[in-house]
């Protein structure tokens, strides 16, 4: 059987566009793709990018302020949004026309439009085109979920964030995952009022304990509202366009803006998957095996479809083996041990390996740890603290887990990731001299255990 192409790909985000152009540029395949929206997808339109652009703007405003206590003349009038968002889409347009001409210049066809699977081997256009691939990859992402009984009443999500005509003066945040502390931190920075309320005990469930009530105590020591161990009743949008929310501890307040963070689901409605024999996990994602093929031969899917580790680099690479095996001849499976994560909140938690609660289910575990006031910020008179800790096992004094709350705490994990990759064992870590005087010089000056057994 002939096909119009080796490959289409639904999907021009992270995972999508890699598998697209190493198939075609190193694998000589004949690559198709459509996107609905935007080239680029939700990293680089509504995601890490324009987030990490908003982070920047934010940290901004604390670094005019410690300037001053070091001695600068400078007044902050306050922060044109405005002047921001132009930039901000300027600086979008540019990346998704860089994606567009990368993935084309690789060989790969572009269809701007929604694409639907028919069968294993046909797509459908959304203009009404059907055409045949030997190969489908699935790359359609995730999308933000909002509880069915908020859903409709104009509340944003994080996808709205960066549209915004301008910063409201305050805002309830409801979610503790990283997307939600991150927004939290970003919009308190450039001013406006945040209330975060998150039904859990903690935020950032998942990540290492210690790691967590750090960094709710510095969100809190920063001006944001954090209320956990609470959960929103409703929600009713006032005549004036702001919003009363009420709580399970029995409080009503009014916001100007309310932000769901509350999850993100797999983008697999409607696209056609039924028709397509393609099984789903119970949670709407794709399921794959190691290889990123479905139980369909023809069909395969990476990125945060697949709900195995929602971050770029996972997709990217997951897209890159796929590409590699199915048309480079090199079988690959994407590796995900010991990724390495950061949330971009004031300041930044950085992680990578076991936390301590999972290294504890394995076996005994000796925990270095150490919390200071770093030079820079209590110079300026400033309390915030930072917080370092390796988790290690007590039998072979490998380190499993290295957790940090700090500046720049997400590019001092990238390297500590590569130790642990490497196996590192706490001995190590000691060897290493460190570089004086920095923060990060910490993590190879923890002698003593804080805790074992
Ligand atoms: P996506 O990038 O979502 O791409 C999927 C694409 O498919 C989209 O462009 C969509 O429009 C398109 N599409 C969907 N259905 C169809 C269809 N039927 N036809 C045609 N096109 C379709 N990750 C990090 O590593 N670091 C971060 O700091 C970080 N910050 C984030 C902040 C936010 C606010 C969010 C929401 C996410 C963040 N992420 C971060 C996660 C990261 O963005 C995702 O893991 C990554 O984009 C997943 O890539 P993907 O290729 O699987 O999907």
């Amino acid at each position: 059987m002939t096909f119009d192409y080796d490959l289409f790909v639904i999907g021009g985000g992270s995972g999508g566009v890699r598998a697209a152009r190493i198939a075609a540029s190193e694998g000589g395949a004949r690559v198709a793709m459509a996107e609905e929206y935007r080239m680029g997808g939700t990293c680089v339109i509504r995601g890490c990018v324009p987030k990490k652009l908003m982070v920047f703007a934010a940290g901004h405003g604390a670094t005019l302020e410690e300037a001053r206590a070091y001695g600068w003349q400078v007044e902050a009038t306050g922060f044109d949004w405005r002047a921001f968002r132009a930039k901000l889409d300027a600086e979008l347009t540019r990346l998704e026309g860089a994606y567009t001409r990368n993935a084309e210049n690789a060989g790969v066809e572009i269809f701007h439009q929604r694409a639907t699977l028919a069968d294993p081997h046909t797509v459908l256009l959304a203009d009404g085109r059907r055409l045949t691939a030997r190969h489908i990859l699935i790359a359609t992402g995730g999308t933000p979920f909002v509880p069915p009984e908020f859903d409709g009443q104009g509340a944003m999500t994080s996808n709205e964030v960066f549209l915004m005509d301008e910063l409201p003066g305050t805002m309830l945040i409801i979610g503790g995952g990283f997307i939600a502390c991150e927004f939290a931190c970003v919009l308190q920075g450039l001013g406006v009022a945040v209330t975060q309320m998150y039904r859990g005990a903690q935020i950032l469930r998942g990540f290492d304990d210690d790691l967590r009530h750090t960094v709710a105590a510095e969100m809190g020591a920063q001006g944001v509202t954090l209320e956990v161990g609470t959960d929103l009743v409703s929600l009713e949008r006032l005549p004036d366009g702001r919003y009363a929310a009420s709580d399970t501890n029995g409080g009503r307040r009014e916001f100007d803006r309310v932000l769901f963070a509350t999850g993100r689901v797999a983008n697999t409605g409607g696209l056609g998957l039924e028709a397509a024999g393609v099984a789903l996990q119970e949670n709407g994602a794709v399921k794959v095996d190691g290889w990123s093929q479905t139980n369909i031969p023809s069909i395969y899917a990476v990125g945060d479809v697949t709900d195995r580790i929602q971050l770029t680099p996972v997709a990217i690479r997951e897209g890159h083996a796929f590409a590699d095996t199915v048309f480079g001849g090199k079988p690959t499976q994407a590796d995900h041990a010991l990724v390495a994560s950061a949330v971009f909140t004031r300041p930044e938690a950085a992680t990578v390996g076991l936390t301590e609660e999972e290294a504890r289910r394995e076996g005994p575990v000796k925990i270095f740890m150490t919390s200071f006031r770093p030079m820079q910020t209590a110079f300026a008179g400033g309390t915030s603290k930072v917080m370092m800790k390796l988790v290690v096992c007590a039998a072979s004094d490998r380190v499993l887990g290295c957790h940090i709350v700090a500046p720049g705490a997400a590019e001092m994990i990238q390297f500590a990731a590569v130790a642990l990759k490497m196996g590192a064992t706490k001995a190590d870590f000691d060897r290493v001299v460190a570089v004086h005087p920095t923060m990060a010089e910490e993590i190879v000056l923890l002698r003593k255990p804080v805790r074992e057994g």
